[in-house]
């Protein structure tokens, strides 16, 4: 007695063959199902006069500096925002805005060892992404 099970292709279900090897399906439903779906998938009708316009070269690598100032916009944001929303109206303090820059002085370490880019941007790594980042301003506030 050959109890040998095979898995439907089409339902998933396990089944005794009737015809091993050459079975795929537990039915004839699911044979034709399976068919219909993939004709259904893949149509095979040309697509004349409406291509897509070819996809433009990506720009190669934004530059690190870019990456660091918009990470420390990021920053200013964020901490802006806890800064100004909870305090309504009220003026952002000398103190205030010191204690926004230690926090984005104390995220960029400089690198002394490490040369400044050609546009004389020194090297800082980024101990929230873990990075070498290259910028051209960092706070002043240092
Ligand atoms: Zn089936």
């Amino acid at each position: 007695m050959d109890k040998y099970l095979y898995t439907c292709d089409y339902c998933a279900k396990t089944y005794v063959p009737k015809r091993r090897y050459k079975q795929r399906f537990c039915s004839n439903s699911c044979r034709v199902n399976s068919h219909k779906r993939k004709n259904r998938l893949s149509p095979a009708k040309p697509d004349v006069g409406l291509k897509a316009p070819s996809d433009k070269p990506h720009k190669e690598g934004i530059s690190m500096a870019g990456i660091g100032n918009a990470a420390i916009a990021n920053v200013v944001t964020e901490v802006g925002k806890s800064i100004f929303i909870k305090e309504e109206n009220k003026p952002a303090t000398k103190g205030d805005l010191q204690n926004l820059a230690s926090r984005i002085t104390e995220r960029y370490i400089l690198i002394k060892n490490m040369d400044v880019r050609a546009d004389g941007a020194p090297a800082y790594f980024d101990t929230t992404l873990k990075e070498i980042v290259h910028l051209k301003f960092l706070p002043p506030w240092k």
